[in-house]
C-alpha cells in the first residue's frame, strides 16, 4: 500500500496542560513545518540533526501564533515511519487548535481515529498486535495490565505468533512437495510424523488460548458488583477495600450522569466495581437499588460480592438473593464476625462452596486480605504467573486462536483417517491463516478500520 498524502492531529488529551503536541506524518512534513516554523537561530529545521528540538515560534505570516519546540523524525524512524513533526506548544484549547488549523490549511488532511498507528502497521514499523497494544498501554488501569500489554507492544505476542506460523509453514511444505511427486521417490512424511506436528503445535495454541480469560480480566477489568440487604455493611467493605486500593475513577462518556467505574487494584487485578447509581455519592445506595435490582446488575457481572450480616440470622431476602447466585463466580463475605454470631451458616452452604464464603469484619478491617487471596485465585486459576508470561488480552486474537484450534482439530482427524494429503493441507492453509489474523497477516482492510477507529486521534 503506498500512502501519499500528510496527515496532522492534535495528540495530547484535550484541556489545560502544560505542554500540547501537534503530530504530522507523510512526505509534506518537514515542508509544512518549514513554511510556518521561525527557529530563534535563524536555521532550518533540516539544518539541524533529526530527533533534536528545535526552539522558535509558529507564525502565520508575520504573525506570531504560539512560542513552541519542533522535533522533526525523518522516517523510518520515527512513529509512523514516515517523516514526522511533532510540535510542543502552550497547552489548553487555543494553541494546539490555532496550530492545527494553520497547518491544515497548507494541503494536510486531519488524521482519523489511530491514524499514525494504522500508517506505523501498514509501513511495517510493527504489527498488527503491536498496534493493539499501543491502545492497551494507554488504557491499561493496573500496573500489571500495563506491563502485559508493554509486553505485547515489545513483541511477545508477534514472536509466538510467527514461530507457530513458521511450524505451519514446515508442514505446509512437505505436504506440498509430497502433493506433488507423489508419483515419485521423494521421502514422503509419514502421517505418523503429521500427527505429531500437529498434535504439538495443537497443545501451543491451546495454551495460549487459555490464557485469555485471565486475560481479557487484566486488560478490562473484573466487572464485580456488591450486593446485600440494607446494613449488612457493603458501604463499610466498600470503604475498606478503595481506601488503600483505589485505581482510577472513571466517567463513562455518553452516559447518564450517574454510572461511575471504580476501579479498585486487587493485586494486580483491575476490578471494576460497577456501581450503577454511585455508592461514593449518595452513600447507601445499594440499598435503594433493592433486591430487584441487585439481582438484575449481577446478571452481567463477572463476580458478585454477596454480604450477610452474621449477627443475625439469615432472612427471605437473604435467601432469595442466594438463590439467584448459581452459576455465578460468587463470594459471601459472613461480615460482623465481631459481634455474637447467630448466622446459620449450614444453609448457607446449600448455595455456595464452602470455600467461597469468608469471615470478615468490615468495621475491624479483619479477613479482607482473605478476600484479595479468594479473588486473585478465582481469575488467575495458575494460568498466569507472572507478567512477563505471554497472555492473550484481546478478544480479536482469542477468536483467531479459537478458529485456528478447530483447524488443527479439523487437520487431526483428517490425518487420523489417512485422508490425503491436500484435504490435510486445506487445514493447515486455514490454520496459517487465523494465525495471520493476530499479527495483521491476513487482515483485510475493513476489519482494520474497525480496529484503529478504537483509538484515540492523534494516535
Ligand atoms: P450497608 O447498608 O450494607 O451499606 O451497611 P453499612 O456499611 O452502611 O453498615 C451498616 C452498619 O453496620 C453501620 O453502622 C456499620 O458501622 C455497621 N458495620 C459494618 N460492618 C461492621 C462490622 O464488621 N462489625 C460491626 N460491629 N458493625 C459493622
Ligand atoms: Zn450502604
Amino acid at each position: 500500500m503506498f500512502i501519499d498524502d500528510t496527515i496532522a492531529a492534535i495528540a495530547t488529551a484535550p484541556g489545560e496542560g502544560g505542554i500540547g503536541i501537534i503530530r504530522i506524518s507523510g512526505e509534506r512534513s518537514l515542508s509544512v513545518a518549514e513554511e510556518i516554523f521561525r527557529s530563534m537561530s535563524g536555521k532550518l529545521i533540516k539544518d539541524y540533526k533529526t530527533r533534536t528540538l528545535v526552539y522558535g515560534n509558529i507564525v502565520d505570516g508575520d504573525k506570531v501564533i504560539d512560542e513552541v519546540l519542533v522535533a522533526y523524525m525523518k522516517g523510518p524512524n520515527s512513529y509512523t515511519a514516515e517523516d514526522v513533526i511533532e510540535i510542543n506548544c502552550h497547552g489548553g484549547f487555543i494553541s494546539v487548535k490555532k496550530i492545527l488549523e494553520l497547518i491544515l490549511s497548507k494541503d494536510v488532511r486531519l488524521a482519523e481515529q489511530g491514524e499514525f498507528t494504522k500508517r506505523a502497521f501498514l509501513n511495517g514499523r510493527i504489527d498488527l498486535s503491536q498496534a493493539e497494544a499501543i491502545i492497551d498501554v494507554i488504557k491499561a488501569k493496573t500496573d500489571m495490565a500495563h506491563e502485559v500489554a508493554q509486553n505485547q507492544l515489545e513483541g511477545s505476542l508477534s514472536n509466538k505468533i510467527k514461530d507457530l506460523r513458521m511450524k505451519v509453514t514446515e508442514v505446509l511444505a512437505h505436504l506440498e512437495v509430497a502433493i506433488d511427486f507423489s508419483e515419485e521417490d521423494v521421502e514422503e512424511i509419514t502421517y505418523q510424523t503429521l500427527e505429531e506436528k500437529a498434535r504439538e503445535l495443537k497443545n501451543e495454541i491451546k495454551k495460549l488460548y487459555d490464557t485469555a480469560e485471565s486475560g481479557k480480566i487484566l486488560r478490562d477489568g473484573l466487572k464485580t458488583v456488591i450486593v446485600g440487604k440494607p446494613n449488612v455493611g457493603k458501604s463499610s467493605l466498600l470503604n475498606s477495600i478503595l481506601g488503600e486500593n483505589r485505581a482510577i475513577v472513571t466517567d463513562i462518556p455518553g452516559t447518564t450522569r450517574d454510572v461511575i467505574e471504580e476501579f479498585v487494584n486487587i493485586k494486580g487485578i483491575p476490578l471494576k466495581i460497577v456501581d450503577t447509581a454511585g455508592i461514593r455519592e449518595t452513600e447507601d445506595v445499594v440499598e435503594k437499588i433493592g433486591v430487584e435490582k441487585s439481582k438484575e446488575s449481577f446478571n452481567s457481572a463477572d463476580l458478585v460480592i454477596m454480604v450477610l450480616d452474621s449477627s443475625r440470622q439469615l432472612s427471605d431476602e437473604d435467601l432469595e438473593i442466594l438463590a439467584n447466585l448459581e452459576n455465578k463466580k460468587t463470594i459471601v463475605l459472613l461480615n460482623k464476625t465481631d459481634l455474637e454470631q447467630k448466622i446459620e451458616e449450614d444453609k448457607i452452604r446449600q448455595y455456595v462452596d464452602n470455600d467461597s464464603i469468608i469471615r470478615i469484619s468490615a468495621l475491624k478491617h479483619e479477613g479482607i486480605e482473605e478476600i484479595h487471596d479468594k479473588i486473585e485465585s478465582m481469575v488467575y486459576k495458575g494460568s498466569i504467573k507472572n507478567t512477563s508470561s505471554l497472555v492473550i488480552t484481546n478478544s480479536r486474537h482469542k477468536d483467531a486462536l479459537l478458529r485456528a484450534y478447530e483447524s488443527i482439530n479439523d487437520a487431526i482427524s483428517a490425518i487420523e483417517q489417512n485422508l490425503p494429503y491436500d484435504f490435510i493441507e486445506v487445514d493447515f492453509k486455514n490454520i496459517w491463516d487465523y494465525l495471520g489474523y493476530i499479527n495483521g497477516d491476513t487482515v483485510k482492510e475493513d476489519l482494520l478500520d474497525t480496529i484503529f477507529s478504537n483509538f484515540c486521534i492523534g494516535k
